[in-house]
Parts: C-alpha cells; structure tokens; sequence
C-alpha cells in the first residue's frame, strides 16, 4: 500500500523524519531522511473512498485515528451510540427527508413487524421504524402471503423464525438488530408485503418513496448476493465476519491502517434495480457492507474502524445514490435532472424485466408534484415530445422483455420508454426540457438553443382495450404559458412579471435561447423564489399541496396518435462519438441521422455498422424541433456533420423528430430515434397512419 503512495524508491528504515498535512479531502505526507532538508519523498492518502487513517502522532491535525477492530465482532455499542449521536446533534436533515414538503407524512406502511412482540401488526402513522434494504436472490424464501397472514399476527408468530418458518438470515439478522438502534418496528418488503393479493402490493409499490423516506433508519445488507448472507458480525445474534486490517510501520510512531479495501466492483446490492430508490429515499443508512459497519446520515458518517477525533472538522460526505438526488428537493420540474437519475438507474439488473417500472415508482410518484400530470411509463407527461425523444449512450441496449416465469402481458414494458430498454439514458437529450430557467442555484442551465414542437394529440391505450384516453394537456398547457409570457399576458399566481433589461455580456448567451438573437422582453419570479429568474412561468410545487400517490406502475400502456409515415434508407456510420447513422433518400441524399440502440448486424448478419449497404426503415414522424445555427447542440448527433446543410449563425436547422419502428401484430415497436430534415421530410411521399406504439 506504501508503495502505492510513495513509490518504489521508499525504504521506510531510512525516513527519521515524517510529516502529515491535512488537505480537504486527503492527506499529504512527506518523508525526510537524515533531518534534510528537502522532503525525499511525498505522496497523497485519499481519504475517500478507501479511508485511510493515521494511527497516532498527528492529534494536532485533528484527524480521525484508526482503531484496531475485533475480526469478527462488530461492536454493538457503537450502533446505538451512532444513532443518539445523530439524534443529539439535532441533525435536522436527517431527522426529516428534506423533501418531506414533497412526501406525505400520513402514507404509512401496511404492515409491521414488531419485534418486541415478534409478529406482524398494522401500520401506524407516525410511529418510528426501521426499513430494510437487502436483496432477495434466486432461493424462495418464506413470505407474507393471504394464507399465512393471520397467523403471522399472533403474539410470538416470528420467534425462532428463521429455522421454523424459513424467514431467511438476513431479515431474521435485522429483527434482532432493531433493538441495537432503539427502536422496535421493522418494515421489511417480503414480510410487511402480501405478496400474492395484487391490489395491496401494487398500491405498496407505489409507496415506497415514502416507506424508505418515512423509516427513522435504513439498514442497508450491502454484503452477499442473497437474503440468507445475514447481517455478519452481530455477536450473539448473527454469524461472524471476517474484518482484515492492515498496518504499515512507515516511521518510528506513525503506523498507517488500511481499513477498508478498495473495490471497483459494486456490491452486489448496487447493482439491483430494486434497491436503488431504497437507497435514494433512506435518510440515515447502517451499511453492512465489506465485513465492517458503516453510518451514513444527511450530516455524517461513521465508521466501526474509526475513533472520531471530536475536534475534527473533517466532515466525510454522506453517500447518495446520484449526485441528482437534488432533483426531489427543486420546487420547479427538472426534465435534465431527471434524467441524470435514470442515467444512474437503468443499468441496473431486475429478475423480473417488467419490475423495471413499479422499482422506480417511489420516485415518478414523489416527483408527480412538480410534474403536473405525472408520468407514462417513466416518461413526464408535462415534457411528453421531448420526453419521447430520449436516447442512449451507447447502442448496447437491451429490450427489457417480460421474464416466463411471472404472469404478464405479452407486451411487456413499452419500446418507445426508456424503461423498456437496459440502457443508459443520455440526459442532454432532455436538456432544453429546462429551457424556462434563466438563473436558478437548483436548475442546471447552460446554454442551448434546441425546441422541440408538437405536431400530434397523443392518447394512451391499456394493453387488450380499445377505450383511448388523451394526454397531451400536460404538455399543451406548458407550451400556453410559453406562449403567454412571451407576449405579455396574464400571469398564474404567484408569478410576476419583470423588464428584461439586457446586460450585453449576458446578451451574447442568453439571447441565444430565443429565436434569432432577439432578446426576450420580460423575466419572470416565483414569490417564494427570489432568486431564480425563469423565462417562462411554470407549474411548481407551491401550486399544489401533496404528491399525489399516482398509480405509475402500469406497464401495458400503448400510444396512440395520427401521424405520417415514410420509408427511407440507412447508411454510413456518422463520424461521432454515439453510434449514429446518416438517413438518405431513395436519392442517396443526406436527408437526416438516426442514433442505434442496437447494432445494425443484430437485425442483419450480414451487415456491419460501417456496411456500405443501403437499410430500408419506416420511419414515422413524432413531433418537429429545431437548433439555432451557430450555437451548440451536443445532443444533435449530426449538428458537425460534413453532410448536413448548414445555415448561417442565428437561423434554424428545422427537422422532424422520426421514430424508426417495426410492427408486430399491429403494434409498431421503437428501433431507434433519428431527424430528418423538415424540407427533405416534407418532399417524401408521406402516408398518414394510425400509429400504435408499444
Ligand atoms: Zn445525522
């Protein structure tokens, strides 16, 4: 480890004198040989991820010290001490998702168990409790159901649990662990669920923002790739660990401590698609992760391998599942931020495909208070067009199809989501969604001059109906305030309206954002945000009063609309970093590209991506768009493409936003997305079709 951070050249007999210097987030050491002068030797310990400690001489830093730790037992104390710490402090943030404005305190689970008198027992609103965050495996395990739910509520039902009824170790591990933190109600999904009456555990799915959100704890079973590993290291109630410590000599009174080995790998549990809204809503986590305990809250963290120095200023940074974990707190729709969630969400692995959808429910439902309407499918119904026109990374999607050993339409998850594809999203697809915010600490902003326009009524269908439902109005009713504030108008309430006087440095971006380079005439405030300016007035959570619970779990919704369709060919890999194709016309005309989510070869052995052959696509075209000439369009695959005909500064590369789709049982399937240019699609020999997309 030494060698690591000094190198080589490092014989530790020789050091006499050795200093360590505290920076933000590391230590920089040095290492003097016969009182020289010059340093031999320096080098950085990075404090994160892999933490590092010195173990004594340096208390005038005020660093945190390493502690010699039992191998096998976790010290029971320090859960609970770790707890009233958080508590005394008065960690306010933790006390209280933050977001608890956007959450509603009166959702309360179902069920508990209470493992004071070991049985299940109603929920109660407002009582505290511990959640559990694990993962199920491929073993059956026993689980709450209709037929053994009355049992289950008997005084004692759960005692000695694991070994009659078969409650596997980690969630038998963590009834016993309740106790270590003070408390005495557990929520645990496979128990406080019943599991096979489908309208109770839909409508529990839809509340598992607010279960993880609600519990006073998280206890996190980060270690193992099934319910049985246990909770390990808990004495006299689990299994042991196997906690290994290293400690390097690297001069006389300064031993360094590896506490924690590095992993590139993510645990097992971080990879689950279930177990990322656990995570993001928890408030205060106990990790059991690495064969050591770790506590994470809003405020802290702390470690069973560290001896907090109490005059430390050095704070580690509580661990979020994204860096957008801001987006919940943002009183104004974030369409980018959004999308930076399902950036860090949708590689994830599900058992079942289909669950892709109800695991990420907790949080289109605790965002549907700030997007109006909700969401489809994952997608927010305020920014449908755009929504529509996500796009991936990279073209290694995979179509998320219903798994055979679970009951589901044939349908599964629908193409033309971002949810029916294991992919990562890519968020500056969404970005002019923010295209509102002028100035906002919250809101990313930066500079873009892509629209895009709706040009069709979209309705929804359920799998196996023929009934059809609208809902454009969402979206409609963001385009009316556009249009409003821009001419002047009356404003919502709450809203005012300001001169925008124009500051030339702040001219040369932001008038970008118009047409033209013609500046805006007004800017717009919230009453409860002073501080953010917007170009248009927008819906915001002050507008409403709780998150509604909308049901967002339902997968087998079609799109429905009128729309025109036409056939054109793919050819000639674009010279960009994304896997994207030149669209040509029967002509060979450059008329537009087309980002793959899949190799072409997958659909056509015999042809590569950079095959010289010509590939026939029905495209259909979803709603038109445009990018002002000269300013930057990083989500434009073509936007520095030789090929394409470009304007001067300021006028509008105008395109239709085209859906490559295929038809099975009329029902078309997305492929891909591309654009085609507005003159080029509007000289083909357009078809008008009744589209049904799943
Ligand atoms: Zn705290």
């Amino acid at each position: 480890m030494l060698k690591s951070v000094f190198g080589d050249s490092l014989n530790t007999a020789d050091v006499t004198k050795f200093t360590a210097s505290r920076a933000r987030d590391y230590i920089f050491l040095t290492a003097y040989i016969s009182d020289s002068v010059a340093p031999l030797h320096c080098g950085h310990l990075m404090l994160l991820p892999a933490p590092v400690f010195l173990h004594n001489g340096v208390s005038s830093l005020k660093l945190h010290h390493a502690m010699a730790v039992n191998q096998h037992w976790i010290n029971g104390n320090l859960l609970r001490r770790w707890r009233r710490r958080c508590d005394k402090l008065n960690h306010d943030a933790c006390q209280k998702w933050p977001e608890s404005s956007v959450l509603s305190s009166a959702v309360c689970p179902n069920w508990f168990i209470d493992t004071w008198r070991m049985c299940l027992v109603r929920g109660i609103s407002g009582v505290p409790y511990v959640a559990l965050s694990y993962v199920w495996g491929q073993e059956p395990f026993f689980k709450t159901t209709q037929q053994n739910l009355a049992q289950l509520q008997l005084h004692g039902a759960l005692t000695d649990s694991h070994r009659l009824l078969g409650v596997p170790r980690t969630i038998a591990d963590a009834i016993a662990a309740v106790g270590l933190l003070d408390e005495r109600y557990l929520w645990v999904d496979a128990l406080c669920i019943v599991q096979n009456d489908d309208i109770t555990r839909h409508a529990e799915i839809n509340k598992m923002a607010f279960i993880y959100a609600g519990a006073s704890i998280t206890i996190i079973a980060a270690q193992g790739e099934d319910a049985n590993y246990g909770l390990r290291g808990l004495r006299s109630i689990s299994r042991p660990r196997s906690r290994s410590q290293d400690i390097f000599a690297v001069a006389k009174g300064y031993d360094i401590v590896e506490t924690q080995k590095c992993s590139d790998t993510p645990s097992f549990w971080a990879s689950r698609g279930w177990t990322y809204q656990e995570h993001m809503f928890a408030r205060r986590c106990l990790y059991f992760e690495n064969n050591g305990v770790v506590w994470s809250c809003k405020c802290s963290s702390f470690s069973g391998d560290v001896q907090e120095n109490p005059g430390s200023t050095l704070r580690w940074v509580a661990r979020q599942p994204s860096l957008y974990a801001d987006v919940f707190s943002i009183p104004f729709p974030s369409l980018h931020g959004y999308g930076e969630l399902l950036r860090s969400y949708n590689m994830r692995n599900f058992t079942h495909q289909q669950d892709a959808l109800s695991a990420f429910a907790g949080i289109t439902t605790s965002l549907s208070r700030t997007f109006k309407g909700g969401f489809i499918c994952g997608l927010p119904l305020m920014f449908l067009d755009i929504a529509l026109c996500w796009q991936p990374f990279n073209n290694n999607c995979e179509r998320r199809l219903p798994s055979e050993d679970k009951e589901a339409t044939e349908l599964g998850l629908p193409s033309w989501s971002w949810v029916g594809w294991k992919c990562e999203p890519d968020p500056w697809a969404w970005h002019h969604g923010n295209d509102y915010a002028k100035k906002s600490q919250a809101l990313t902003r930066r500079m873009d001059t892509q629209q895009t326009l709706p040009t069709i009524n979209w309705f929804s269908r359920k799998w196996g109906t023929k009934e059809t439902t609208p809902i454009s109005y969402p979206q409609s009713m963001m385009q009316e305030l556009k249009t409003l504030a821009v001419e002047g108008n009356e404003l919502p309430l709450g809203w005012k309206r300001f001169d925008y006087s124009v500051d030339p440095e702040e001219l040369r971006w932001e008038s970008l954002y118009y047409n033209s380079f013609k500046p805006p005439r007004y800017i717009y405030k919230h009453e409860h945000d002073q501080n953010s300016e917007f170009w248009y007035p927008i819906p915001s959570w002050y507008d409403t009063e709780e998150a509604q619970l909308i049901d967002a779990s339902h997968s087998d919704t079609l799109l429905c609309a009128s729309t025109r369709r036409a056939w054109l060919w793919l050819e000639g890999r674009l010279e960009t970093y994304q896997m994207a194709v030149s669209i040509r016309d029967n002509q060979g005309k450059w008329v537009g590209a087309l980002r793959l989510q899949m190799p072409l070869s997958s659909t056509n052995p015999n042809d590569s991506t950079n095959s010289k052959e010509m590939i026939a696509c029905e495209l259909v075209a979803i709603s038109a768009g445009y990018v002002i000439e000269g300013g930057n369009a990083d989500a434009i695959d073509e936007w520095k493409v030789e090929e394409r005909p470009k304007g001067p500064p300021g006028e509008k590369y105008e395109y239709y936003n085209v859906l490559w789709v295929e038809w099975k049982d009329g029902i078309a399937y997305r492929k891909a997305l591309g654009r085609v240019m507005k003159s080029a699609w509007e000289a083909q020999d357009l078809e008008w079709i009744d589209l049904v997309l799943g």
